[in-house]
Parts: structure tokens; sequence; C-alpha cells
């Protein structure tokens, strides 16, 4: 049903308006060709939208925040559209005609089309990238450079720098690197008035006063819309080895990876994942199961470095004496896919299960195995017949918890989950973000009056 917005012509205005700063071609009003724009990557949430604008420059997002702003039309910034939380869609409700306050459906701004990288900058490694430049076509630059960008994840292919400096992006090295927010030098951005800031000159150091570039690194959009960004590179660690091990339980696994930080050199990924998991896996992608036997929990560790670190990693496995049959090792590239593929594959698998309610959560290192425990109870409680799959960065405290089964309107397991991690002093946002499915629980988070532990030493 279209809203009164735009049945009265305002909406249609605006589009022509905006036609012409970016070209007809680029205001996307046919619901056809918005529908992509209009759902996220889980299917759980999305809404109609007045239209979809794809500025090709800094100065049109100038623009065309301006004409917005003017007429009190919402906007919503759009990478790849692969975050996890339903931030860079519409809402189911938000064009309803008694939100007075919020009186016409949101215009999505795709950065797609600002897609420009500059040549990477060997002297300083540093890069400058426009905000629709993919993390794959990223790395590409910087491994053609022999350099590399210490963020990775599994969206490689689509998410895009605007979309991982406003959700300051985690992933899979960040216990070595740090997330998003440790690459970002500099940001040039536009704030909702149409005004473009710029610090994009890569300096290291500079104590002029407040750091805009950083308070924009996980705004999420609601600031202003990220158009570049200055980033930090890191040497290419050419030399790689991965290690795939099975342990009776997360207690296991955790007290194996305590001890790999301290004599694995080059640690710089620690996955964790369990056998109703993979089992999924291996029947989604029809493999072979990576190890003879089951185990409880399963830890994927990837060590880098400029000299061949396997030798390293097995002198470490060998001090945590496991049996034989529970260690798979890869050296070359495409053994150590296969096993990376046991990891990246979960999130693919739960969403061919249905619509995942997916509560991306940390706990302090010390308390991750209680919490792996008591969330299978909290769950099995609030949505009995329900599919629970866990996998996570186990060196960041990360767990993802995907529920498949509830109603995705149905928000009672989401609830229950993020009481038990506010109980436990976690984050009910480790590296997704806010968005849309968070935004209530944030209140409870924030909410002092809740009991939760201290700190856990
Ligand atoms: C298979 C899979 C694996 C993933 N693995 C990880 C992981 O390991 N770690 C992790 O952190 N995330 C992961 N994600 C989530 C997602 O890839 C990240 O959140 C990513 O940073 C989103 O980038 P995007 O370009 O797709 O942003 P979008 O989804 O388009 O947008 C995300 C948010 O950023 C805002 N936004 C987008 N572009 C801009 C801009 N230019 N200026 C201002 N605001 C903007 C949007 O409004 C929205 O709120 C994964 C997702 C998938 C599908």
């Amino acid at each position: 049903m279209l809203p009164a917005f735009r049945e009265d012509g305002r909406v249609r205005d605006l589009a022509d308006a905006l036609a012409d700063v970016v070209g007809r071609e680029h205001v996307l009003v046919d619901p056809e060709t918005r529908a992509g724009y209009e759902r996220d990557w889980t299917g759980r949430f999305g809404g109609p939208s007045a239209f979809v604008v794809r500025p090709g420059s800094t100065e049109e997002v100038s623009s065309v925040l301006l004409a917005c702003a003017e007429r009190s039309v919402p906007v919503i910034p759009q990478g790849g559209n692969t975050g996890l939380v339903g931030g860079g869609v519409p809402g189911k409700h938000d064009s309803r005609a008694d939100r007075s306050h919020w009186p016409s459906p949101p215009a999505i701004i795709s950065l797609s089309r600002i897609s420009t990288l500059e040549p990477v900058d060997t002297a300083s490694s540093q890069v400058t990238a426009g905000a629709g430049v993919t993390l794959a076509a990223l790395q590409a630059a910087a491994a053609s450079a022999g350099l590399a960008f210490a963020v990775d994840l599994a969206a490689r292919d689509s998410a895009t720098v605007g979309g991982m400096v406003a959700t300051n992006a985690g992933g899979l090295h960040v216990m070595r690197h740090g997330a998003m927010r440790s690459q970002v030098l500099g940001l040039e951005a536009v704030l909702a008035d149409g005004r473009v800031i710029s610090r994009l000159d890569g300096l290291v150091k500079d104590n002029t006063g407040y750091d805009l570039s950083q308070l924009l690194v996980g705004s999420e959009g609601t600031l202003a819309v990220v158009t570049a960004a200055r980033l930090r590179l890191v040497p290419a660690m050419h030399e790689q080895v991965v290690a795939l091990l099975g342990f009776p339980g997360t207690e296991e696994a955790l007290v194996a990876l305590a001890l790999l930080r301290r004599r694995a050199d080059g640690l710089q990924a620690a996955e964790l994942f369990y056998d109703d998991g993979l089992e999924l896996v291996c029947s989604h992608a029809g493999i072979p199961r990576p190890l003879v036997h089951r185990w409880g929990a399963y830890l994927l560790v990837e060590c880098a470095s400029m000299n061949d670190p396997a030798d390293g990693l097995l002198e470490a496995l060998e001090s945590l004496d496991l049996p034989d049959d529970a260690t798979a090792l890869a050296t070359d590239a495409p053994s150590r896919a296969r096993l990376w593929a046991y990891r990246e594959l979960h999130s693919e698998t739960v969403s061919s299960k249905g619509v995942p309610h997916k509560l991306d959560v940390t706990l302090p290192q010390g308390r991750l195995a209680r919490f792996e425990a008591a969330v299978r109870e909290v769950v099995e409680r609030a949505a009995p017949r329900s599919t629970l799959v866990l996998f996570g960065h186990a060196g960041d405290g990360n767990l993802h918890v995907n529920v498949v089964g509830p109603d995705p309107d149905d928000e009672s397991v989401d609830d229950a989950i993020l009481r038990l991690v506010i109980s436990m002093g976690g984050s009910i946002s480790a590296e997704h973000g806010i968005g849309r499915a968070k935004s209530k629980p944030w209140r409870l988070f924030l909410n002092p009056k809740i009991p939760r532990q201290g700190p856990c030493y």
C-alpha cells in the first residue's frame, strides 16, 4: 500500500530533482528494481523505500542529502547490504501513515558507485578507498602492492568500505590486528545538511582536537554518510598454516587457545564451532567431515608469518597432547581454504534452514564456556523446537548465536538470550552493530538496574 506521502507527489518531485543530480538511471523508483535494496541479507528485515538513489561522487551525496533534508525525507545509507542487524534497509513500519514524526518512507542512498580505489601509497602503507569499494577489491589492491588489509570476513565479495567503517566490522583477524576502527586513519563524510568533512591526509599523529573520523566509525549511518576512507595496510604474510582441532567441549578448546596464544607464532585467527553446526554444514555443502571422529567443539586456528609458521604451530600443538585423530593441518592454499570452508559456510547453512534470529554477542573470555552451556538451556526453554547453531571468533570472546524456527517477528528468544548475555557481563553486539535487531535490547543493555556479574579475572 502506498503511503500518503508518495500519493501526494512529493516523493515524485524529490525523485525528479535527484535525477537531475545523479542521472535518471540512478534513481530507482520501480518496485522490482528497488526490491533487492529493501530486504536484508538474512531475510528478516525489510520494508518499502521511497526510492533508491545511487550518487556517483561525494558532491552528489552532498546534494542528495541536502535535498532530502529540505523535504524531511529520512535516508538510509547502504553499501553491500550484507549487514546482519537490518540497519541498511527500511523497516516494515517506517512508512506507516500514523508516524507523524516520520512522514515519508525513507530513501535508500546506495554508495556502490563510489568505488574509486587510489593507488596504494607504499611509502606509508596506506590507501584511500571510496565507500563503495568491496573488501575483496581492497584486499586485491593491497596484495598487488605486497601488502594486506587487516580485516577479513566471509562477506568480502559484497561488503564495502563504507559499510565496514559504519559497523566497525570485526571479522577473522581481530585478535591480531584489531577491528575496522584500528585500520581507519581518516574519513571523508557528508553530514545530513550536505556539509562535507574530509580527513584523508593519512597523518598517523594528529592531536589537534576531537577525532571526528573515529567518532563516525561504528555510527551505522546515524551521524553522516561515509564517502571515502584512508586506511592502514599491513605487511602481507605469505607463509600460512591452518589447523582444525577437535575437543570434548568449549572449556578444553579455550584452554588450548590460551596456550596457543602464548606459543604459536603469528596466531591471527581462532574460530570456534560445534558438532551440530558442522553436521549441518557438511550435509548442506555435500562435503566430508574433516576429522575421523566427532568432537564436541572445534577450534580452527590460523598462523601467518614472514617465515613458515608450520613448525612452530606443530610444536605448540604437541604440548597440547591432542589425540592424532583430533587434528587436521593444512599448509598449501587449497587445503587451507578447504578447512576454512567448514567455518565460513556456517552463515549460509543457517540461512538455508529458514530466517534466522542472529545474536552476535561477546562475553568476558573466562565466561565463554559457561555461556555456551547456559545459552543452550535458555534457547531450549524459550524456543524448544528450534535449531540452534553456535559459532564465532573465540579469540575475541565473540559467539554468533543463530536460532532458526521462531517467527521472524517473535522476539522472545532474542530477549531471553540477550538478558543472559547482560547478566553475565557481556555485550549484546560484538561486531554487527545495533541496527534494527538490537534497537530495543539496547535500552535493556543500558539499564543499570539489571543485575550483572562484575569483572571476570
Ligand atoms: C556471510 C557473512 C559473514 C559476515 N561475517 C562478518 C564478520 O565476520 N564480522 C563482521 O563484523 N561482520 C560480518 N558480517 C556482517 C557484514 O558483512 C558487515 O557488517 C559489513 O561491515 C557490512 O558492510 P556492507 O557494505 O554490506 O554494509 P550494509 O549492510 O550496506 O550497511 C551496514 C550498516 O552500515 C550503514 N552504512 C553502509 N554504508 C554506509 C556509508 N557509506 N556511510 C554510512 N553508513 C553506511 C548502513 O546504514 C547500515 O546501518 C558478515 C555478513 C555475512 C553476510
